[in-house]
């Protein structure tokens, strides 16, 4: 059998980490275990789920080369360890995995907020044990063991927020593994990471959540009509409100200030836009809008989405 991602990026010669650890097995997690082992970053992978049926579910599915019973189990010798679990969950699985943990391993993670899981998790480092924060953007609104794919990653950022001082060596080796799975890997603070994302993705998936509870709330507008007419923007936002529930509420919970802050100037800028529509003052309608729409072609031209057009070729 042809490994699936020969086609999207070169397996490697020799493995980045001689042993992965996976703690989590959900999109994310699995995707990882796909990538790792069909590009051959790691020699030996192991994985790890609280969900007994996850487990099982992953053996099925041939998921890494292991599937532990135990958390410790899996992170003992590993020199590379990703917490794939919940942002809330990532500070008690810290603390039950600092233990076995060797000397020299790197302890990393991917979750969609930073400074609240380095916060969480820095009490916990065991010395000599080196911790460089990951967060892969890149998903779908799919969850748990089936859903991942060994090409999520294939150019999408991944950005690295590692603590200051922290070794240099143990960043490059995650960077090389990050970019073994075809991503685009960029460092900064945890600070600005929480900041950028709560506008670029954190607050898009707020909107999305309220506009489709809203929809749903309308007495007038019956369901079947939701779903009916659905094309006309609606249905963009109904795929990402479908987004993974405890996650989704573990990021706003985990970055508050940063969300907080974005939510007061969109409701500026929103107040803005209702004046207009009220006054009809159709120039800064359209002006705002040309605006949007140069934003738009940018992210195109940056290779992080196709033009519809493209799109529709391809379906
Ligand atoms: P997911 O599909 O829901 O999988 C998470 C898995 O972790 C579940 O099987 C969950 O089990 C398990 N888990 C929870 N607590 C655990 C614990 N204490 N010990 C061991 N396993 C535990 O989630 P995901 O989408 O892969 O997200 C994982 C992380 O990636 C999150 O931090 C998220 O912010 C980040 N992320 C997600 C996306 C995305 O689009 N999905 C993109 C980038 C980053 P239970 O079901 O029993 O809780």
């Amino acid at each position: 059998m042809t490994a699936p991602s020969e086609s999207f990026a070169p397996r490697r010669e020799e493995p980045v980490f001689a042993r992965l650890a996976i703690i989590g097995i959900g999109l994310i997690g699995s995707s990882i275990a796909h990538a790792a082992r069909d590009l051959n970053l790691a020699g030996r992978i192991l994985l790890y789920d609280r969900d007994e049926a996850v487990r099982r579910r992953a053996r099925e599915l041939g998921l890494g080369h292991d599937v532990a019973d135990s958390a410790t189990d899996a992170v003992r010798d590993a020199d590379h360890v990703i917490l794939c679990v919940p942002v809330g969950a990532c500070g008690e699985v810290a603390a039950e995995i600092a233990p076995s943990l060797k000397p020299g391993a790197i302890l990393s993670d991917v979750g969609s907020v930073k400074n609240a899981v380095v916060e969480a998790v820095l009490p916990h480092l065991p010395d000599g044990v080196h911790f460089v924060p990951a967060h892969p953007v890149a998903g779908t609104e799919n969850s748990g063991p089936d859903a991942g794919f060994p090409s999520l990653f294939l150019n999408r950022w991944c950005i690295l927020t590692p603590p200051e001082g922290t070794d240099e060596t143990a960043i490059a080796r995650t960077r090389r593994l990050w970019e073994g799975m075809a991503a685009i890997v960029e460092i900064m603070s945890a600070q600005h990471h929480d900041m950028v994302l709560a506008i670029t993705s954190h607050l898009p998936h707020l909107i999305a959540y309220n506009i489709v509870g809203t929809a749903e709330d309308l007495a007038a507008v019956t369901q079947s009509e939701v779903m009916k007419f659905s094309a006309g923007g609606f249905r963009d936002f109904t795929r990402i409100a479908a987004s993974d529930p405890t996650m989704w509420r573990d990021v706003f919970l985990h970055n508050k200030d940063a969300v907080l802050e974005m939510l007061g100037r969109f409701s500026e800028d929103l107040a803005l836009l209702t004046r207009a529509i009220r006054y009809g003052d159709g120039e800064t309608l359209h002006r705002h809008f040309t605006r949007t729409r140069a934003i738009r072609r940018g992210i195109v031209a940056l290779g992080q989405e196709k033009p519809e057009t493209e799109k529709l070729r391809k379906s």
